[in-house]
């Protein structure tokens, strides 16, 4: 998990990330993601650890189990 130290979110308000937040401000937390730099290695380990919330590699909980499902 040494990508989370490099992830753009790392000074961002956790808010932005949590579900709550999200469901009315998607954007924001998607546009951090965006241009992070870890973003692959992220998304990747929320797909694979069935990560329940949040945004994770710019990807609401509804889209990783699409992609799960795929
Ligand atoms: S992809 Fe998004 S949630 Fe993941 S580390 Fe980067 S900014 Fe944070």
């Amino acid at each position: 998990m040494n990508w989370m130290e490099r992830g753009a979110c790392r000074d961002s308000d956790p808010e932005l990330f949590f579900p709550l937040t999200w469901e009315t401000h998607p954007t924001l937390a998607r546009r951090i993601c965006r241009d992070c730099p870890v973003r692959v290695q992220c998304l990747t380990w929320a797909v694979d650890t069935g990560e329940p919330d949040e945004v994770w590699g710019g990807t609401t909980p509804a889209e990783r189990r699409r992609i799960r499902s795929g």
